[in-house]
């Protein structure tokens, strides 16, 4: 037999769970105005190694790439703001009437990972980005945006960190000051860290192994190091958010592990008990510059991603259900002709826009019996030779257990006011008597 690949995985029963947040997404999103926006699954290698940067731990060891026929280095995409950020300079969207431009999407990234409990090879993202706007206001939305699709998923106990590094000139402050600060104990880090050390000082901060080594923990922040420009807008940001009652924390040995954040950086976690140390279900932060590094206008830009997997462990593990997939109407039949009449009927209903299933495998009527049961069936629709022969339906109504019997004509009706009733309409709570 053929198994999975390593690191990913079927979704069958947490599909009431994906579609809960698919939802959620949808709705929220709305409510904030970002419009959807799809990208390839893949992109030329060359996009990712200019926008993630070429010594992140996803460029350098966590990509899957593959040549094409064609001789085309292709990679299949990591994470999603590279392809979006792509899009937006090929589609001109720069240039659109409306302004700033607000995007979410949503779908599977890719990355060679060790796999464990909320880290998969393949994995699923919502993210947002907005363009054009340096607005500290535009920050905070997108933080709010974040937050609000996880009030809508119920997800409490939620906290909000954030840091700024500045843009261009604090930036090069910070990195010099950490130079400074790591020059004299780099032999006593990893072995990822000393490359690091070189290529890009700053990813040393986000390291999952030096984490607790005093060197580490010691470090200059990037706060004390922002040119006053930079601090207003960070002081800005959290002002919006506690205008918008959000709570956070200023954390300020955030850093983020990708290459072209600038400014307010933030990652949203929720309870330890809930996830454990895979417990950051949210990463964002402003990117000004890297709308230009791929060749398109200087253009401002912030964005967030959500890790769909762990957000629904985070879902389970605060018991968090979703709504038992119910359907309306399981059709009963005895013989050929009352399966041809409850094929007709089906239809009808299903056009009517109830929710129905019938038996395909000659089963008795014990056993359809119970498939209505497993099929969690709010109605039986028993079509047997006398209903046949006198043109009738019986319908049972599961919540009640109380049994009509109209004629086949009728059915559809007696079910609709049977679904109304107690809905606040009094004609239909009449009608149903
Ligand atoms: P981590 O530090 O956990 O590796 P990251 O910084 O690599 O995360 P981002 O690139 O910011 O993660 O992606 C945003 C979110 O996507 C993460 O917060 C996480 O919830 C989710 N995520 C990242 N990698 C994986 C993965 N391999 N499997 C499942 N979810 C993932
Ligand atoms: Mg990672």
């Amino acid at each position: 037999m053929i198994t999975k690949m390593k690191g990913t995985y079927d979704v069958i029963e947490d599909i009431g769970y994906m579609q809960e947040i698919e939802k959620k997404m949808m709705t929220v999103s709305r409510l904030f105005q970002y419009r959807e926006i799809r990208t390839p699954h893949f992109e030329a290698s060359s996009l990712f190694h200019r926008s993630v940067g070429e010594t992140t731990d996803i460029v350098s060891k966590e990509t899957y790439d593959f040549i094409d026929r064609g001789k085309r280095d292709n990679t299949l995409r990591p994470e999603g703001t590279a392809g979006v950020v792509r899009a937006f300079i090929e589609n001109k969207l720069y240039a659109d009437k409306v302004q700033p431009q607000k995007y979410f999407y949503y779908g599977s990234m890719f990355r060679y990972e060790r796999p464990q409990k909320g880290r998969f090879r393949e994995f699923r993202q919502f993210g947002a980005e907005v363009f054009g706007s340096n607005d500290p206001l535009i920050d905070a939305e997108v933080i709010a945006y974040a937050v609000t699709f996880l009030k809508a998923l119920k997800i409490k106990d939620v906290t909000v960190h954030l840091n700024t590094l500045g843009d261009q000139e604090s930036k090069a402050n910070y990195r010099e000051a950490l130079i400074n600060h790591l020059k004299g104990g780099v032999d006593g880090l990893c072995h990822d860290c000393q490359k690091r050390f070189h290529d890009n000082p700053l990813r040393i901060l986000d390291c999952k192994v030096d984490q607790e080594n005093p060197l580490l923990i010691n470090a200059p922040h990037p706060i004390d190091y922002l040119i006053d420009e930079d601090r207003a807008h960070f002081n800005n940001v959290l002002d919006a958010l506690k205008a918008m009652q959000i709570n956070y924390e200023v954390d300020q040995r955030l850093v983020r592990g990708l290459d072209y954040y600038t400014h307010t950086v933030f990652e949203i976690k929720v309870s330890k008990d809930l996830l454990g140390n895979q417990n950051t279900i949210c990463g964002g932060g402003r990117y000004n510059n890297l709308v230009e590094t791929l060749g398109g206008p200087v253009t401002p830009a912030v964005g967030f991603a959500f890790g769909i997997e762990r957000l629904i462990v985070a879902l389970k593990a605060a018991n968090i259900t979703t709504p038992d997939a119910a359907m309306h109407v399981y059709f009963l039949t005895l013989g050929e002709a009352a399966r041809l009449v409850a094929t007709k009927l089906m239809q009808r209903f299903r056009i009517g826009g109830l929710m129905c299933n019938m038996d395909y495998l000659d089963k008795s009527m014990k056993a359809q019996f119970k498939q209505s049961d497993h099929q969690n069936a709010r109605f039986v629709v028993i079509i047997g030779e006398q209903e046949v022969a006198e043109n009738t339906v019986n319908i049972k109504d599961q919540n009640t257990s109380e049994s009509y019997t109209v004629s086949s004509g009728d059915a559809y009706h007696k079910i609709m006011e049977l679904l109304l009733q107690g809905s606040g309409c009094e004609d239909c709570d009449k009608g149903a008597k």
